[in-house]
């Protein structure tokens, strides 16, 4: 069985670039109606206007920093106000963020990984990746569970691989998995998928992201460490293999080549 995703509301976080522009693609395929949400706001503008022409029949685009609560609210309320109803959400906004534990100067606040890079950032990945998601999840949830809904939850194989100087980042996904492992239990209305790629091309891993603030956030001899273990996969198949998963009410997408069966 497969869901058919024909008029359902889905909503996207950091669907601007990479696997979130590509489950915006994926689902637009499927007739499915899309929320938008990141915060540079002409891309999303763009990745809008090419999933209404791919089959989207209703579009917004929503711009929103999820390390913020009160845009998160604001994504959330404008979606249901907009489309009525929520059946799906998608939690895929993520940033990364590379250093060697030792260089952190404070850990005590988790911020400070950023400083170590230089990056004029707001947030770190525990703001983004962890908090944004709890935000949007908890706006979104008495909707889900009222419309028997879905969750998507973009973990990481870095979840469980410990890859040196991404203990921050390893930390953030890590900790998402375990909080959505809980939710199944406290909420058994709302499906829940949880996602664990392995080494997907996009901008967070290509640098491009953070190069937007100056540096790059892989330099080659992370890439090389990350290539050489887990294979690399592009964006395209990793967004096909998420909606046609999670569509079909699997639990995990986490396939071989994404480095571990669950
Ligand atoms: P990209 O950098 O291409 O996409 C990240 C998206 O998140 C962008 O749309 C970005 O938009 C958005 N985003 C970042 N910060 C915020 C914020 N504060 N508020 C709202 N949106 C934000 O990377 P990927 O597509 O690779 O990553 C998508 C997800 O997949 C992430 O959660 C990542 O951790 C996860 N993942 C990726 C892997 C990979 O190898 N690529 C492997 C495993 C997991 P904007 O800058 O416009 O806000």
């Amino acid at each position: 069985f497969s869901e058919d995703l024909t008029g359902k509301v889905v909503l996207i976080t950091g669907a601007s670039s990479g696997i979130g522009e590509h489950l915006a693609y994926e689902y637009a395929r499927r007739g499915a109606c899309l929320a938008l949400a990141a915060r540079r706001e002409n891309r999303l503008r763009e990745v809008a206007d090419n999933a209404r022409e791919i089959g989207a029949p209703d579009v917004i685009a929503v711009r929103a920093d999820v390390a913020n609560v009160d845009d998160c609210k604001r994504f959330v309320e404008q979606s249901v106000n907009h489309f009525g109803r929520l059946d799906h959400l998608v939690n895929n906004a993520g940033i990364t963020s590379v250093s060697m534990f030792d260089d952190t100067d404070d850990v005590t606040i988790f911020k400070a990984i950023m400083e170590t890079f230089e990056f004029a950032l707001a947030c770190s990945s525990q703001d983004v990746n962890f908090w944004g998601t709890v935000y949007t999840t908890r706006f979104a949830a008495p909707h889900l569970r009222s419309s028997g809904g879905k969750i998507i939850v973009l973990s990481s194989s870095a979840s469980w691989l410990p890859m040196p100087r991404m203990s921050f980042y390893n930390a953030s996904k890590a900790a998402i998995a375990q909080f959505f492992e809980t939710l199944r239990v406290e909420m058994p209305e709302v499906h829940i998928t949880l996602v664990t790629p392995g080494f997907i091309e996009s901008e967070l891993t290509q640098g491009k992201y953070l190069n937007r603030g100056g540096k790059l956030i892989l330099d080659q001899e992370m890439r090389d460490v990350q290539v050489g273990l887990i294979p690399v996969q592009r964006v395209e198949e990793c967004a096909k293999a998420i909606v046609s998963r999670a569509a079909r009410g699997e639990r995990y997408v986490t396939e071989p080549k994404w480095f571990r069966v669950t």
